[in-house]
């Protein structure tokens, strides 16, 4: 049995995901940067003058998803957001990085995420 789906995405990838697609280069987006594991690219409904989204290449659906072996992925996640925020110069100033799961949280997008915000000062408590 083939370890990919009929269309040869790769087994970590999934097919009808737009952030998986993203990843594949098979849709349009901003990308700002990216490695092996990990793209950052601009939200398309930016909420701060810098908005960029950190996705793993993995399909992992959410947070509550990730399993003890994604820890390292997710620390290059953060990294990715680190040094992302510094190639838009929004470093010094600070930023906030969001990670919304389930309803509550508000996630939309059913591939982990994280979304890095700059440019403002944020308020808090946040919506
Ligand atoms: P969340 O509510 O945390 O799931 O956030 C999903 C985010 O993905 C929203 O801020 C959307 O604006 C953003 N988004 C959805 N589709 C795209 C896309 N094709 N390219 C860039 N950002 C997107």
């Amino acid at each position: 049995m083939s370890d990919t789906t009929p269309n040869d995405t790769p087994p970590d990838s999934h097919a009808d995901c737009i952030f998986c697609k993203i990843a594949r280069g098979e849709m349009n987006a901003d990308i700002v940067l990216e490695n092996d594991d990990v793209v950052v690219f601009r939200d398309i409904n930016p909420q701060a003058p810098t908005h960029l989204l950190v996705i793993p290449r993995k399909h992992i659906p959410s947070l509550e998803d990730a399993a003890d072996e994604d820890g390292e992925l997710l620390g290059k996640v953060y990294l990715a957001a680190r040094d992302a925020a510094r190639k838009e110069g929004i470093a010094h100033e600070g930023y906030r990085t969001v990670l919304n799961t389930g309803a509550n949280g508000g996630q939309v997008v059913f591939h982990l995420h994280v979304h890095l915000l700059g440019g403002r000062a944020m308020g808090w408590p946040p919506g």
